[in-house]
């Protein structure tokens, strides 16, 4: 394949964008660097780049695009937002009606507020919670991420009972301080760090299921009992469903394990492909809220007509009748194929797969927190994304990435899929 054109623009923009990307992850640093693949165009589940090749897309923007590219139905209803004024500042019909249909999906939210991104939804769900309690420290799962605000880039300190230290430059050790970090599905470590820091815990902050080291379920129980515990310290529960929500059934994670948490933050799929974040939860909690109360929180763009109409329009795809069977059955089918080719070719793989969203990791390790997640080989990752890519098909360039499956693609595309991947796999079984 000719990457020529990528090149180049990759070229121009080292010049002029900070490390060429506007996200990190873009620029293919996990995957051994080297100039991105620039895309020119996408339609349903595929994509074309600058240079004419033609992929399967199983990248879906990080999950957003669960409708596929230029979903018509989403299309007409931004054109049509773009035709009647982008952006207002007052408030406006649409957002009534996406509230409404937010809180039909996802009982738990009694009132929601819209912002522009996760990061911003889960920031605001860490103030309000601090606000409504009273206390500072919060409790995150290793591996998750939450955004890339100062209290959520920490990571563990020594052991399960310790305070966190920064994970980036920049970041005072004192937020840090405030942050206790402790293994997902690891109940002994949640209650060692709760019977320590119990009464000093604003929140905790949990991905009912783990999308950012690979697609990970909770063990059973743990999610009841993570709730039970943090309630009993008279601290709050923050489900971040930034991935989940909408993503494995019409609604969120929490709904499939049937346990409320206090407060939700959402992002990704509600958009439809446009800017957008939004986070609720229990009514006497997002009363602290501005102009309700002490909480402060705004948004030039937030609740803007064509995020609200995107979304809407997305949430209406949704709700047809057998989508996330479909995506189920597709993700079971391409689950399946990549496991016989790699038992064929030799490769060791272990795939945690829900619905419509998988992820592959090269070892024999199931994955079912961090740690394991971590010793997923990325070189391996790292040849196997190169084979694929050139085989014209676009997966995220990280080994802790999900493949996302939408709406859009079909049997023939996972069995193209299939077939890459096992000429990738024959490639890669000198090196196991
Ligand atoms: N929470 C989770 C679980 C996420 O996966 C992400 C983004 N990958 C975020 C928060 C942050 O969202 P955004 O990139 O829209 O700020």
């Amino acid at each position: 394949m000719d990457f020529s054109q990528s090149k180049e623009l990759h070229e121009e923009a080292l010049d002029h964008i900070v490390g060429g990307v506007n996200s990190p992850s873009r620029a293919y640093k996990a995957v051994g660097g080297g100039a991105p693949v620039y895309m020119d165009r996408a339609r349903g589940a595929y994509f074309w780049d600058v240079d004419g090749n033609k992929y399967i897309d199983y990248l879906a923007a990080y999950g957003p695009i669960i409708t596929g590219h230029g979903h018509p139905h989403i299309a007409e209803a931004i054109t049509r937002a773009a035709n009647n004024g982008v952006l207002y500042g007052t408030p406006t019909k649409l957002e009534n009606k996406f509230a409404k249909m937010l809180k039909e999906a996802i009982p738990s939210l009694e009132k929601v507020r819209f912002v522009n991104s996760g990061t911003e939804a889960v920031m605001t769900t860490v103030r309000v919670a601090r606000a409504y309690t009273g206390r500072t420290k919060i409790i995150k799962f290793a591996g998750c991420y939450h955004g890339h605000f100062d209290s959520v880039l920490v990571q563990a300190g020594s052991g399960p009972a310790t305070l966190g230290t920064p994970d980036s430059a920049g970041i005072p050790k004192a937020v840090a301080a405030d942050v206790i970090t402790v293994p997902f599905n690891d109940l002994e470590a949640f209650k060692t760090a709760m019977d320590r820091w119990g009464d000093q815990i604003a929140a905790v902050l949990v991905e009912p299921i783990v999308g950012n080291f690979g697609i990970v379920e909770p063990h059973q129980g743990f999610l009841q009992a993570v709730n039970d515990i943090t309630h009993d310290a008279g601290a709050l529960v923050i489900y971040d469903e930034v991935i989940t929500a909408f993503r494995f059934t019409y609604g969120s994670a929490q709904q499939v394990y049937n346990i409320e948490p206090d407060m939700t933050a959402m992002g990704k799929i509600i958009g439809g492909g446009l800017p957008i974040g939004a986070y609720g939860g229990r009514q006497d909690i997002m009363e602290q809220v501005a102009p309700l109360g002490p909480a402060y929180q705004a948004g030039t763009m937030a609740g803007n007509p064509a995020s609200m109409a995107a979304g809407i329009a997305c949430l209406e795809v949704l709700q047809q009748d057998g989508v996330y069977d479909r995506l189920d059955k597709l993700g079971a089918r391409l689950e399946k194929g990549i496991v016989v080719k790699a038992a064929d070719a030799g490769v060791p793989i272990s795939v945690n797969r829900l619905c419509g969203a998988l992820t592959v990791y090269f070892g024999d390790t199931k994955v079912t927190n961090y740690d394991q997640a971590e010793e997923s080989d990325g070189e391996a990752f790292a040849q196997f994304f190169r084979l694929m890519i050139e085989q014209g098909i676009n997966l995220a360039p990280s080994k802790y990435e999900a493949w996302f499956l939408t709406t859009e693609h079909t049997e023939a595309d996972i069995d193209t899929t299939v077939d890459a991947v096992g000429n990738a796999f024959k490639k890669m079984a000198e090196k196991f």
